[in-house]
């Protein structure tokens, strides 16, 4: 357990995060990516993130035969960037705060077969099981159309191994969808904090749903063993696995290519300004990675966590990385933001982080609420809860000191930002069903 009186004593921002306040964490460590491009390249290399798309180009021809609702894309998981600017004066207005440049959404909220960001990652990691599992036996080489694995025989073959994976509902979505479309044998391990709807979901997919009364890391923990047990299952580890990180990682080429289309440019004159949610840190830092790897310093990436679970941001401010968990600091971790209810985050994450992320905003669970209704109407649009702290970001850059301070170090004028795009990650949404929207736009806590 670490000391955390002595953080709370010795740092101002800590103090306050264990005061449950809305704030927002500069990262000291923050470099120039020259300095770190060395190290990162040790540890996830370009080529990596190069390979995890070029499989996912190869599973292209089994997702759309598996899953129609991915025509469109020719069977690339892909969500649109959309600007919002009726939300961008909506925050100005309910927060009397000022939002320069251009306010976009990322619409991971949408996207195809598990409706969260997760379908970046989760389903990443169990199409490269597939595939090792395929090609080692034999049955594929690199070079087939990969349409074939979702023939009889491969069901079958894959219907030998089991997958398991620890998760608060949308991970077990992920992995158990495109496990299950696969023939693998699906056991999710819950937390107490997993919605019923999320577990119902997954159940009528076939999937085996386990339910703890502990928090996230327990439902991993355990997860963890009882795969280790068995030879023919296979875990997905969100704590540590790369392969997650690399499946989110390649959203950054995606979102270039979407810049690119509409004409927007990113140069030290036009940077981007980018707020993710996170949880255990996963799908933020394999994304906030690959960013950074694409467009390097004229990119600022930020963190977005509750005020009653900022486990990441804890874990980097105080380097005590996965050790960090936020009940040792006062705080209860049982967030409305079941997405982000990860006490410790993950040890690879706020490592690998560690010089790259610009910062982490905090968020009051009332405010989720606040902004889902003000995006539903300004915009028309729906997502969870969890996703809408990525508002915090934007409305909190230029209203607190601390981000303030950053801008003007880091030369983000008012002329610079005025023609930079800010970009909201929306994280999940699609999937969730009409009533429990209707219990979400009427939730109003204090
Ligand atoms: C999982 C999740 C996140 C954050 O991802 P982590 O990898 O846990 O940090 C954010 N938003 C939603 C809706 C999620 O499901």
């Amino acid at each position: 357990m670490v000391n955390a009186q002595k953080y709370i004593d010795e740092n101002e921002t800590i103090r306050r995060v264990s005061r449950q306040e809305e704030t927002v964490w500069i990262n000291p460590d923050y470099l120039p990516v020259e300095v770190t491009d060395g190290l990162c390249q040790l540890v996830v290399s370009d080529e990596d993130i190069a390979d995890a798309e070029a499989r996912l180009t190869r599973f292209a021809s089994f997702i759309r035969r598996c899953f129609p609702e991915t025509e469109a894309t020719g069977g690339l998981i892909e969500s649109p960037l959309e600007d919002i600017p009726r939300m961008q004066q909506a925050l100005e207005q309910a927060y009397g705060c000022t939002i320069p440049g251009r306010l976009m959404l990322k619409m991971d909220s949408h996207l195809a077969i598990a409706g969260s960001v997760k379908a970046r990652g989760g389903i990443y990691e169990v199409l490269k099981h597939a595939e090792d599992l395929a090609i080692a036996a034999g049955k594929l080489t690199m070079e087939d159309d990969y349409a074939k694995l979702a023939e009889p025989e491969m069901k079958q073959f894959f219907g030998r191994y089991t997958v398991q994976v620890g998760s608060t509902g949308n991970l077990g979505m992920s992995i158990g969808i495109m496990s299950a479309a696969l023939g693998f044998r699906v056991k999710v391990h819950m937390s107490a904090d997993a919605k019923q709807w999320k577990k119902d979901l997954l159940r009528s997919h076939g999937v085996e749903v386990l339910e703890y009364t502990g928090d996230y890391s327990k439902a991993v923990a355990e997860g963890r063993r009882l795969s280790d047990a068995d030879p023919m299952s296979y875990f997905v580890d969100d704590e540590k696995s790369v392969n997650l990180f690399l499946g989110y990682a390649v959203a950054a080429k995606r979102l270039k290519q979407q810049l690119d289309e509409q004409s927007i440019t990113v140069d030290a004159a036009h940077p981007l300004v980018v707020y993710l949610p996170t949880g255990v840190g996963g799908a933020p830092g394999g994304i906030a990675y690959g960013l950074k790897r694409l467009f390097k310093n004229n990119v600022h990436c930020f963190l977005v966590e509750p005020t009653l679970c900022p486990s990441v941001l804890l874990g980097m401010a105080t380097k005590q990385y996965e050790k960090a968990n936020v009940r040792d600091f006062g705080l209860s971790g049982r967030t409305h933001a079941d997405g982000l209810a990860c006490a410790a985050p993950s040890g690879f994450v706020t490592r690998i982080l560690g010089n790259l992320v610009s910062g982490d905003f905090t968020v009051e669970d009332a405010r989720l609420y606040d902004d889902l209704r003000l995006l539903d109407s300004s915009e028309g649009k729906r997502i969870e809860p969890s996703s809408c702290a990525a508002f915090a970001g934007p409305r909190g850059l230029l209203t607190l000191e601390d981000s303030r301070r950053y801008c003007a170090e880091q030369g983000l004028t008012e002329e610079v930002l005025a023609n930079s795009v800010q970009i909201a990650w929306a994280t999940g949404g699609r999937l969730v069903p009409a009533e429990v929207w209707e219990q979400y736009l009427a939730t109003v806590l204090d």
